[in-house]
């Protein structure tokens, strides 16, 4: 890592006011997930405000959590449809398990990120401080 790296890490630390750095912060509020039961089927019926927060693709959220939850699931409405019974408290566990691995940055614990694909590779970069972390895709 060279010098001028560093300084521009360093910078963009001491620009960040200390709150901002945890989940709470008023910049990255994420909704409670609310979840219904119906029947068989489980509804997540804030998906899509959860999605506008994120900040990523429905398909790919929806992916890793029901791989998470090992079953299917779709998009219908602004809302996921899961098949099984799942709680709510269940589906914001695995929601915590995608922002950590997906939204949050690993060099400065902020959410100001975007996935980008490079080759076979995705990137995960941060435009708070200009980290570029290798992830795997979902
Ligand atoms: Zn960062």
């Amino acid at each position: 890592m060279d010098e001028d790296y560093e300084n521009l890490l360093d910078r963009a630390r001491s620009n960040v006011p200390q709150d901002a750095f945890e989940k709470s912060g008023e910049r990255f509020q994420v909704p409670d997930v609310q979840a219904i039961i119906q029947g068989n089927r489980t509804i997540w019926q804030n998906f899509q405000e959860v999605l506008t927060v994120l900040n990523r693709p429905g398909k790919e959220v929806l992916k890793y959590v029901s791989g998470q939850l090992a079953t299917a699931g779709n998009i219908e409405g602004g809302g996921a449809v899961f098949q099984g019974k799942f709680n709510a408290e269940l589906i914001e566990d695995v929601l915590n398990g995608y922002i950590a691995a997906y939204v949050t940055c690993p060099v400065c614990g902020r959410p100001d990120t975007h996935m980008e694909k490079q080759g076979n590779a995705y990137y995960l970069k941060c435009t708070a401080c200009g980290a570029s972390t290798s992830i795997r895709p979902v």
